[in-house]
């Protein structure tokens, strides 16, 4: 059995009935496993802005706190506050602070183009009043230059008052420590949660890593297309991936971990189950 380390779950806001139905039967068993907060995701430019306020609106008060994400990419300031203060009146703390990408087409990067831009305006706006996660890519940002300056720009936004960060996913644990060393290196010690994405289809997995700059290794990625139709097979071995990758994460000293669990019960749960940190 792993360290017991504290767990969060990320939805995605529904776009119909059904599905806002079936996340509420998500929600509450998810809830058992003692999450430490459920984070809910929003499109870039306000395009789910509704719809992140009513899934927020829904689980607030009901168990583990819920934690909005924000972008700021493409929106304005006035509309930002709206909803900063908004979720402040509902009691919310914590809120996932991030640039977003601009749908294709959309052109306009808005008063706030970048994540620290973001986090300045909340400690502004709010003050100390929310616990400010940003996002940290352990594999690099797709769009950055380079590692150095992407470790530069990922300090500038913990200087400016972000709290806490989650990764994106990624399968090389090596990558996450790393990451962690550089920034310590830089005098920056917040806490850093790896983002893990369960394995359970070959195709969205290579999908979902394509369109992040997420790295799939080869061992992964051959082992999976073996297994061809093989669902029970695939979601076997990606399960012993993922329970290796959380292992080492936690004997390494992450400090949480944060399941992106694409709005469904399993594997999320037996991922926790096995590492014994329900
Ligand atoms: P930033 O921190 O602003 O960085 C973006 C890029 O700009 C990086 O390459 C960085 O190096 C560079 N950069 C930063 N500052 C500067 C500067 N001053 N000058 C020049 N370059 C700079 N997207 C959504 O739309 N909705 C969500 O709910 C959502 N949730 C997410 C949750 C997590 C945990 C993660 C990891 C990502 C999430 N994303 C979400 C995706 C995210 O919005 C994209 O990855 C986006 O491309 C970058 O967002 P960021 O907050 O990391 O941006």
């Amino acid at each position: 059995m792993s360290k017991h380390i504290p767990i969060s779950f990320e939805f995605f806001p529904t776009k119909t009935d059904v599905g806002a139905e079936k996340l509420k039967v998500v929600h509450q068993e998810l809830q058992q496993l003692n999450p430490e907060f459920f984070s809910i995701t929003y499109g870039a430019g306000g395009s789910t802005r509704e719809r992140t306020l009513a899934a927020i609106n829904e689980f607030n008060g009901k168990g583990a706190p819920v934690a909005p994400h924000l972008s700021c990419i493409g929106d304005d300031k006035g509309r930002i506050s709206e909803l900063l203060d908004i979720y402040q009146s509902i009691g919310i703390n914590r809120i996932v602070a991030l640039r977003g990408d601009l749908p294709s087409g959309q052109v306009g990067l808005g008063e706030l183009p970048y994540a620290t831009d973001l986090v300045r305006f909340i400690r502004e706006h709010s003050g100390d009043h929310f616990q400010i996660e940003v996002a940290a890519y352990p594999e690099m940002h797709p769009q950055s230059e380079n590692f150095d300056l992407d470790i530069k720009h990922f300090c500038e936004k913990a200087n400016a008052g972000a709290n806490a960060a989650i990764t994106q996913f990624f399968f090389n644990p090596d990558a996450y420590f790393y990451f962690i060393e550089r920034i310590q290196k830089e005098g920056v010690n917040i806490p850093v949660s790896p983002g893990i994405m369960p394995i359970t289809n070959a195709n969205n997995l290579i999908r979902f890593a394509d369109g992040t700059g997420a790295e799939v290794p080869r061992w992964i990625r051959k082992q999976l297309a073996a297994y061809g139709d093989d669902t029970t097979s695939i979601k076997a071995f990606g399960h012993e991936v993922i329970v290796k990758l959380c292992e080492r994460l936690i004997s390494g000293g992450a400090p949480s971990l944060h399941f992106y669990t694409m709005n469904t019960t399993n594997p999320t749960r037996q991922l926790i189950l096995d590492l014994g940190l329900a």
